[in-house]
């Protein structure tokens, strides 16, 4: 038996990095292990390479892509810095107020507007061009260090090479100060059970078996939650799940493109309380260009021509619960497509870039439309159904922290709440601790 832990957090994403910081803040001897490694990402197209191997790009049943992050800080060192708070309305659903929190980590990640030469000149056009036809676009807060940032860039998606933008890391980083330990490249398999409590995990780490003990147990893997929930008996999580469907829309804009913009500067949230869909410029690189262009069918490989001229911008929506996650099929981990109500959504958003991207100046035989994708894989253990208000499991001491925990789509970017709910976590674990 390895030393005991009082906590001990599975996956180093926005919500367990958190969880790990804010209790070896207080003194608690945490652990915190993650299955992926550390890779220090290049901020260049070849470390496309190393995105697509560790930010598992995973194809569903129905060959949607989904991201599945593997390595430390999960998705969030590839996300693009923007932020957006947890919605009111819905944590109102499930009787949980995020105000406090979400203020202290928004000051604390340095959410803020930035400056135009950093938004970039596309973005700015787009910007115009959606006003002129009367939407009401803003620029939009990011997590990134201005001080750090650089105009045009735009490797955000390539994990931020001058380490202007928050990421997981620096929390998990800070826990490691702290006096957490972290183990990396182990896989959490199994939680183990004595009289009914979670009393620690079975791991897997290049073939040896690990174990390890704790008072409290929280599982911050995503996805991968669903595979451990279940050999617990808890079959219900994952049955149905959210990915925030999203579809990249290119012109190309003479002069212009979004490829050296600040990903996600500028956008409009105006339709997400009627329609549930948001829109931000942002396009993939080359790389993942390749990949959507084969995906959407051969007869679009030769518009890669235009891989470095389009300016894109993204539909993001709120999708329904449906779908299901298969933790043991390696080949095909989801099962997830667009209902008819997330196609319409989808729809919407396409029919309003299109006229933004011509108003800007794209002719319309320049548009590319992609496949709809999924970046968020959410609400899949969800409160209410898997977890409780408190994120506590039925397996008394075993609790879920992360994307999996969202009552439905947010159809947003989804780090801000995930570190909101590890530091309302984080509280309700310190009084027990006390207590117990
Ligand atoms: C390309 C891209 C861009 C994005 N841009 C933004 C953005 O601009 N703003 C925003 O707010 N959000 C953005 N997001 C979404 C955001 O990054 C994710 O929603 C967020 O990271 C989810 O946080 P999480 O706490 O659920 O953990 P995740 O980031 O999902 O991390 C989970 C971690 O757990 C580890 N893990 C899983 N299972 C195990 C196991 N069994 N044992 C050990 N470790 C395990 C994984 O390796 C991973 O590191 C983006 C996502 C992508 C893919």
């Amino acid at each position: 038996m390895e030393r005991e832990y009082d906590v001990i957090v599975v996956g180093s994403g926005p919500g367990g990095a958190t969880v790990a910081r804010e209790m070896s803040r207080r003194k608690r001897r945490v652990l915190l292990i993650e299955r992926g490694g550390n890779w220090k990402l290049l901020g260049n197209t070849l470390s496309m390479a190393m995105v697509l191997k560790n930010f598992g790009l995973t194809l569903s049943r129905e060959l949607n892509v989904v991201v599945v992050p593997k390595n430390f800080g999960g998705a969030s060192v590839v996300s693009c810095g923007a932020a957006v708070p947890p919605p009111k309305a819905v944590f109102d659903e499930v009787g949980i107020d995020l105000s406090r929190e979400a203020a202290e980590a928004g000051a604390e990640m340095g959410v803020d507007v930035l400056p135009d030469e950093l938004v970039g000149k596309t973005n700015m056009r787009l910007l115009e061009a959606a006003n002129d036809l009367g939407y009401n676009w803003v620029k939009t807060e990011k997590f990134i260090n201005p001080d750090l940032c650089e105009p045009g860039c735009a490797d955000c998606m390539l994990g931020c090479p001058k380490g202007a933008k928050w990421t997981a890391r620096v929390y998990g980083e800070e826990a490691v100060r702290n006096g957490a330990d972290l183990v990396l490249r182990t896989t959490v398999t199994e939680v183990i059970r004595e009289s009914g409590k979670a009393i620690g995990v079975k791991a897997s780490s290049f073939g040896r078996k690990r174990e390890f003990f704790g008072k409290r147990i929280v599982l911050s893997g995503g996805t991968a939650n669903v595979g451990i929930l279940r050999r617990l008996g808890i079959d219900e999580a994952g049955t149905s799940f959210a990915v925030d469907f999203l579809q990249f829309v290119g012109g190309v804009i003479p002069g212009m493109n979004t490829t050296h913009d600040q990903p996600m500067a500028v956008g409009t949230f105006e339709h997400y309380d009627s329609d549930g869909i948001i829109l931000l410029p942002v396009f993939p690189n080359w790389a993942m260009q390749s990949v959507m262009a084969l995906l959407k069918g051969p007869q679009h490989v030769p518009r890669l021509k235009d891989a470095f001229r389009f300016s894109g911008i993204m539909v993001k929506i709120r999708d329904e619960l449906k779908g299901e996650i298969y933790p043991h099929n390696p080949v095909f981990p989801f099962s997830k497509e667009p209902t008819e109500q997330d196609r319409k959504r989808l729809n919407k958003g396409v029919d309003i870039i299109r006229k933004v991207l011509k108003k800007a100046g794209a002719p319309e035989s320049s548009i590319l439309v992609f496949n709809p994708s999924g970046a968020h894989p959410s609400a899949s253990c969800r409160i209410g159904e898997v977890v409780d208000r408190n994120l506590q499991t039925r397996v008394k001491n075993l609790y879920c922290c992360d994307a999996s925990v969202l009552p439905a789509s947010l159809g947003l970017p989804v780090v801000w709440t995930a570190v909101s709910l590890g530091k309302r976590l984080s509280k309700h674990l310190e009084e027990g601790l006390q207590t117990a």
